[in-house]
């Protein structure tokens, strides 16, 4: 008996992993559904773009996002676990796994935890280089003055002089090399929120 008891309460918390990158609309939608149907209301002034308060009754569920790309949440009780707990938890990992997502075990969680921070910040280093190429498409520098002019445009906007056919070939150069920055940033991180783990990343860009 000792050892049932033990299993019931030594899981106040389930961690789950989405194949997205963050608690977006869609995953919000997820869970929504997941739980409406069972009478939990949503607490609209205890939700941030981190976590989300169900209510139910005077039970109340947290869930708290530990993890992006892919996107790692934990949900547990306010208070003390109740049979209306173990039951939205049961429709959420339903839910994520109907959504190719995955239950963590408390091991495994703290196994990934370190995982999830190193994905966050290469996820961080992409989103950068991929500003970056975007801006260099959305305007031409002058290599005379530095200042930018529109991609159309024939002469700087800073200096005023006309743009050379060496100038247009550096320009073309940027552009490729632009285009293809993004292409491989986006493939990147379209590749974390799926979960690819981190050291096949570098090995499946595609140029
Ligand atoms: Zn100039």
């Amino acid at each position: 008996m000792a050892g049932t008891r033990a299993g019931l309460e030594g899981r106040q918390h389930t961690h789950l992993l989405l194949p997205h990158a963050a608690l977006d609309a869609p995953q919000r939608g997820l869970f929504e559904s997941a739980l409406r149907p069972a009478g939990w209301t949503i607490d609209p002034d205890d939700s941030s773009s981190m976590s989300l308060r169900w209510n139910r009754g005077r039970a109340a569920l947290r869930l708290q996002t530990l993890g992006w790309f892919p996107l790692l949440v934990t949900v547990g009780p306010i208070g003390k676990a109740t049979a209306v707990h173990r039951d939205a938890a049961a429709r959420l990992t339903a839910a994520v796994l109907a959504g190719r997502g995955m239950n963590f075990t408390d091991q495994q969680l703290v196994e990934y935890l370190p995982q999830a921070q190193a994905r966050w910040q290469r996820a961080l280093m992409e989103r950068r280089r991929l500003s970056t190429a975007e801006r260099l498409l959305r305007a031409r520098r002058c290599s005379y003055c530095a200042s930018w002019s529109d991609t159309s445009a024939t002469h700087c906007a800073g200096c005023r002089r006309r743009f050379t056919v060496a100038d247009d070939t550096e320009w073309n150069t940027t552009v490729s090399r632009a285009t293809a920055t993004v292409a491989e940033a986006e493939a990147i991180l379209a590749d974390l929120a799926r979960g690819v783990v981190l050291e096949r990343l570098t090995g499946a860009s595609h140029g």
